[in-house]
């Protein structure tokens, strides 16, 4: 007999059945319900389906939803907003404590920002993950944990869900493909697959790898930032594996539909990324991509400031260069800049200080 509980939350509808059939003498025919409350409350509750007192003891024998508990939560609120921005530190049953975010879009809508690992290996330079070093992989089930813990404990309810919040989810594919797989199931979260992002700082080995799967409706963002190799190299050490040329091959052969649109990310920084011919260079790396989406992210300083923040009239200034590039451009709105909540900043509990010492606003998505 196999001792290890299987978390349904890391399973799809048929392998849980299937693993049902396998572990369980009885109570095997409730097992889509069960899967399906695990799924959408979040409970493991073979009770109230009417198992008797043995079989329910044989489910939690060999089943469990969800191991990880809410530490804290912070908010932002914004009395221009509905929703606040809200960051929630989860803990493993092994000690490990990730992070997930809910971003208001709009008054009605929401999206919620996914870690893949705990802390990251990539070390990009901007970011406050990268400073705790990878520890591991997170697993499915503890990926589609965080969207079930929020739903039930903190009742959020994304409509889009990214994988753009601690670890480089391309480094943790298995993971995010199974994760991936158990969100879009009819019979559980049920998210169609163009509801979900997957956020790289330039894994290309992993955009390949991404291609082959087939997920032909998931989006995919890059997080660019700086179209020359040196410079990428010195902010992003990702880019010493995988160069500009690399990634654009990468990103050239994975278009999985016609109308697909490749997400770019810039993150602004003064003095490092900001000049006429940085735009150019975007521009020509994105013209051999087909369809492109450029999101403009203004550098917040964090707790190593790499430059200083861009003014507004900078940031005008580069988006109409970037126009003038007939690049399609989107300012990204600073939501989350109190609380730590954006994704270069995931990795710090609690408020960000105050002043010189602090961690300031930070646009939502920095991967
Ligand atoms: S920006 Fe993303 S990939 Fe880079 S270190 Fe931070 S979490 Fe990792």
């Amino acid at each position: 007999m196999n001792d290890v509980k299987l978390d349904l939350l890391g399973m799809t509808r048929d392998e849980a059945l299937a693993a049902a059939r396998e572990r369980l003498s009885r109570g095997a025919g409730l097992a889509a319900a069960i899967h399906r409350i695990a799924h959408r409350e979040g409970r493991l509750d073979p009770e109230c389906l009417g198992a008797s007192p043995r079989s329910a003891d044989s489910w939690r024998e060999h089943f469990s939803v969800g191991g990880a508990s809410i530490v804290r939560t912070i908010d932002e609120r914004d009395p221009t907003r509905g929703s606040p921005t809200s960051k929630a530190v989860l803990r493993s049953v092994d000690g490990a404590e990730y992070e997930t975010v809910r971003i208001p879009i709009g008054d009605r809508k929401e999206s919620q920002c996914v870690s893949s690992q705990v802390g990251c290996a990539m070390g990009c330079r901007f970011c406050e993950t990268a400073l705790l070093g990878k520890r591991r992989d997170l697993d499915a089930a503890e990926i589609v944990g965080q969207i079930v813990v929020a739903r039930r404990e903190l009742r959020w309810r994304p409509r889009t869900v990214v994988f753009q919040g601690m670890g480089e989810p391309l480094d943790a594919l298995p993971s995010v493909q199974a994760a991936i797989a158990v969100l879009c199931d009819r019979n559980g979260l049920a998210f169609a697959q163009d509801r979900i992002t997957i956020c790289t700082a330039g894994h290309a080995d992993g955009i390949r790898r991404l291609g082959e799967l087939g997920l032909r409706r998931v989006n995919l963002s890059l997080s660019l930032n700086v179209a020359d190799d040196a410079r990428r190299k010195a902010l992003m050490p990702l880019a010493r594996r995988f160069t500009l040329a690399d990634l654009r091959d990468a990103l050239i052969a994975i278009r999985p539909r016609r109308n697909w649109q490749l997400g770019i990310h810039v993150c602004l920084m003064p003095g490092i990324n900001d000049s006429r011919d940085d735009a150019r260079a975007v521009a020509a790396f994105c013209r051999p991509l087909g369809r492109v989406m450029v999101h403009l992210i203004p550098y917040n300083p964090g707790s190593r400031p790499l430059a200083r923040a861009p003014s507004e009239a900078e940031i005008a200034r580069f988006v109409g260069w970037l126009r003038d590039e007939d690049l399609p451009v989107r300012r990204r709105i600073t939501k989350g800049r109190s609380v730590m909540a954006a994704c270069g900043q995931l990795g710090r509990t609690g408020p960000a200080p105050d002043g010189k010492e602090g961690f300031p606003g930070q646009d939502s998505n920095l991967n």
